[in-house]
């Protein structure tokens, strides 16, 4: 199984919860902490669980989050 990790921008983010939707891994939850705008910031909740698969950055529409996969042979 293929490992990744991501970064949410948490000054994009606003907070839809979409992510957390799209994540067949159930990384994903709201972490309770509001950005400047107030919004409610996704965070990664299991991230040992991330496959890299970058369903939540593809879902994600304000293009908050960058995916990185493990390199095979690293
Ligand atoms: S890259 Fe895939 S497994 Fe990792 S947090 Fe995003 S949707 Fe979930
Ligand atoms: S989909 Fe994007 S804007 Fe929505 S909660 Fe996730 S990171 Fe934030």
């Amino acid at each position: 199984m293929p490992r990744g990790t991501i970064v949410i921008d948490a000054e994009r983010c606003k907070g839809c919860g979409l992510c957390i939707a799209a994540c067949p891994q159930r990384v994903l939850a709201f972490s309770g902490s509001l950005n400047a705008s107030g919004y409610d910031v996704a965070r990664m909740e299991n991230p040992e669980a991330c496959v890299g698969c970058a369903f939540c950055a593809l879902t994600c529409p304000d293009v908050a989050i960058t995916v990185y996969r493990e390199k095979k042979n690293a």
